[in-house]
């Protein structure tokens, strides 16, 4: 029988927690699913108490899903004092949602990794080779001219963000070019101006899109929007694969509070992206154009009229992720307590057709931000930018334990001299050795769809991967260089 989370919740919800008297689902003990192949692993989040152990708990849950699921391989992880709330009692009916409605195809694995698509690396790095990485998320600005409710920059009041925006920095263009460069000749597949601050904002954006494209680099740009202009339309679509505008309101109040700019704003926003996906549609360009909407406590009211702006504003996709929350909880990710976002997926789903998809990650936002793996190997493939020219293994490390994580500065230092140090892989090797993945992280981090892969089977033979994958690996997505 196939498992799938929705189908291991259904049987949890079989089960009664003796203090509550309701489910265990609906009680919000269960805090995430996470499964990958026949690895299930659960979370659950309980204190002992007269009426029912853990033990108890956890006993009851080995015996139904292994009755029902007979070839799993369970792992049941309790974190007494987990404070994130469950997502899976309303996710658990919206995913039924998903499987009537055909129409929302997924032609980039936005919830998955593309390693299929590169098992030279994967191979090297198991022979232990002090591999390149494959993908970089890269800021050459550090700052930002919106403030979001959500933005670490902003929550953390980094230079360059919210009221401190007069600081923002922008690496030296000759960083940036050297950057592209030595990526390209190390085995770099894909770059993302991604994170960290708001890269439309660098003066030499331009030039810097020209450089990577006349390399050949695969480049691709998540922005604000606001400073898009259709007058550099041609080399925006045909520099970047894909190009991505960060929103998460589809109202002016919405607009106004999440991201803290006027309606003006946002209107400037839309019409930007809106003139780019008439060029594109004109020209036959192939970069996708996207929107991707972080839900957060205040905004499930904004997704189903983000929906329909996405779609008449003639984008490929929208797609909806859960936030990722620091590793305290301090962005307070959503809740259960949004049982009736049920309604509202299924209203944002009606606007997909065969040109416009309307996706939401659903393992990320089925695992309760746990992560089923026990070290972090990903940082090997892929690596965090930030604009200040730190090259990191993450970006959960921009604003943590700088000095322990810090691999070098690409101002000061080539890329390729960063690559071939000591401390680079001394770094490496502290993060799988010393960072608890669950108690130091962020939840659900660029990182993750890689890790889980390479824990549960990162170390097969390349012949069963292939063997075991074959039907995936066939179906190639879009983009398999951004990993
Ligand atoms: S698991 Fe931790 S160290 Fe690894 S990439 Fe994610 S946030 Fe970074």
């Amino acid at each position: 029988m196939n498992i799938s989370e929705t189908k291991v919740a259904e049987q949890l919800k079989l089960i009664t927690d003796a203090t509550s008297n309701v489910d265990i689902i609906s009680s919000g003990i269960v805090k995430g699913i996470n499964i990958y192949n026949y690895s299930v692993n659960i979370l659950i989040s309980y204190k002992e108490n007269k009426f029912c152990s853990s033990k108890q708990i956890k006993d009851e849950i080995e015996k139904k899903l292994i009755e029902k699921f007979p070839k799993i391989k369970l792992k049941i992880d309790n974190s007494p004092n987990y404070s994130t709330h469950s997502e899976i009692p309303h996710i658990l009916k919206l995913s039924e949602l998903s499987k009537k409605n055909g129409k929302n195809e997924d032609k980039w694995n936005m919830d998955s990794h593309k390693l299929f698509w590169h098992l030279d690396r994967v191979e090297k790095w198991q022979n232990g080779e002090r591999i390149a990485p494959l993908h970089i998320d890269m800021g050459i600005s550090n700052g930002c001219n919106m403030a979001c409710t959500y933005c670490y920059g902003v929550i953390q009041n980094r230079s360059g963000f919210g009221t401190n925006q007069k600081k923002i920095f922008h690496m030296p263009k000759f960083a940036v070019k050297r950057f592209f460069k030595d990526a390209k000749d190390v085995g770099v597949r894909s770059i993302a101006l991604i994170g960290e601050g708001e890269n439309t904002l660098h003066p030499d954006f331009h030039e810097i899109l020209e450089y990577g494209k006349s390399i050949n680099m695969d480049l691709s740009l998540a922005t604000n929007g606001i400073n898009l202009n259709s007058k550099n339309a041609d080399l925006l679509l045909t520099s970047l694969k894909w190009l991505r505008i960060n929103i998460s309101a589809g109202t002016y109040e919405g607009f106004e509070k999440i991201h803290r700019l006027d309606r003006k704003q946002m209107d400037r926003v839309l019409k930007n992206i809106t003139d780019l996906a008439i060029i594109k549609k004109e020209k036959k360009y192939d970069c996708t154009l996207g929107f991707q909407m972080v839900v957060t406590k205040e905004n499930f009211n904004e997704i189903v009229p983000l929906a329909k702006i996405g779609k008449e504003c003639g984008v490929d996709y929208f797609v909806v992720k859960p936030c990722s929350d620091t590793y305290d909880h301090r962005l307070d990710a959503p809740t259960g307590e949004y049982i009736e976002t049920l309604n509202t997926f299924k209203e944002a789903e009606k606007f997909a057709n065969k040109d416009y998809a309307v996706n939401i990650k659903w393992k990320k936002a089925m695992n309760g931000g746990w992560k089923d793996y026990d070290y972090c190997m990903g940082t090997q493939f892929i690596l965090g930018l930030s604009g200040t020219g730190n090259l990191f293994p993450c970006g959960h490390w921009f604003n943590e334990r700088k000095d322990e994580f810090n691999l070098g500065n690409v101002i000061e230092k080539s890329f390729k001299e960063i690559l071939n140090s000591e401390r680079y892989w001394e770094v490496q090797e502290k993060i799988r050795q010393t960072v608890n993945v669950n108690n130091d992280c962020e939840s659900n981090c660029r990182q993750h769809y890689v890790n889980r892969f390479l824990f549960h089977e990162g170390n097969n033979s390349l012949d069963e991967i292939k063997i075991k994958n074959k039907d995936k690996i066939t179906n190639k997505p879009n983009h398999i260089n951004f990993i």
